[in-house]
């Protein structure tokens, strides 16, 4: 991101998010945003992972400028290097569990698109759900589900907002392992946004946000990291 401003307009009023953003995630590494409620990280992530354009400033997404790509030609990009774990799941509500981690895995041409799958829910220990629709999930479950479909889609890059906002002690530590095993084996660019110190000390890089603009960027490598 070279420059980034993002000013939102709502109710006819202008309201500055981001100011000034500068910085590069090299490829293969994790980084965390952290800071204050408010303060532009889901904004900022957003932006990262290609969902919205800035108000001024330039972003390159897996190396390509994104300023004069059309909204198709962005959600082409997404679909092909980008994974998401955003709070709000988007889910399909009218798929099945196991329906909405098949989509990538069939999008892809996958033949053994069911088996995968089943697979993925198993690893985040969901198998015995797999005919539930969404609305039979608790938030946690769903978010289970959603990073199983981030999985699917083996991204160069995954975008993690409060990966573990939603989930027990328990069920956070396997996601949190499962997250950074995808970083760690298949080399996937890890940036999330997190309220969990201890999240994000796990990753090798933490920025953080205050009022919109970066207050501190740190190279700190975690020791756990590499544990
Ligand atoms: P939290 O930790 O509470 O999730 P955050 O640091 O992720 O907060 P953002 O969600 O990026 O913060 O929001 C930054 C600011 O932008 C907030 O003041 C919010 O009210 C405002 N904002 C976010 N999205 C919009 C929008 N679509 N239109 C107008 N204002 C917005």
């Amino acid at each position: 991101l070279q420059q980034v401003n993002k000013i939102y307009t709502s109710g006819g009023k202008e309201l500055s998010v981001l100011e000034n953003i500068n910085f590069s995630v090299e490829a293969g590494t994790t980084l965390a945003i952290v800071g204050p409620s408010g303060s532009g990280k889901t904004t900022l992530l957003g932006l990262c992972a290609g969902l919205d354009k800035p108000t001024n400033g330039k972003i390159w997404l897996n190396g390509q400028s994104i300023e004069q790509l059309s909204e198709d030609g962005l959600a082409a990009i997404r679909n092909k290097y980008v994974g998401f774990i955003f709070q709000n799941f988007q889910l399909m509500p009218t798929l099945t569990a196991l329906e909405n981690v098949m989509v990538p895995l069939e999008l892809r041409g996958e033949k053994h698109a069911k088996t995968n799958a089943m697979e993925l829910l198993e690893k985040v220990g969901l198998a015995n759900r797999h005919h539930h629709y969404p609305a039979q999930l608790s938030g946690g479950e769903q978010q289970r589900i959603a990073i199983a479909r981030a999985f699917a889609n083996k991204p160069a890059l995954l975008f993690a907002d409060e990966p573990t906002g939603n989930l027990d002690a328990e069920t956070s530590e396997i996601i949190v392992h499962l997250i950074f095993d995808l970083n760690r084996a298949a080399g996937t660019t890890l940036v999330l946004v997190t309220h969990d110190v201890e999240l994000a000390a796990k990753t090798q890089r933490i920025i953080r946000l205050k009022g919109g603009k970066i207050e501190q960027d740190s190279m700190a490598v975690s020791l756990n990291n590499h544990a």
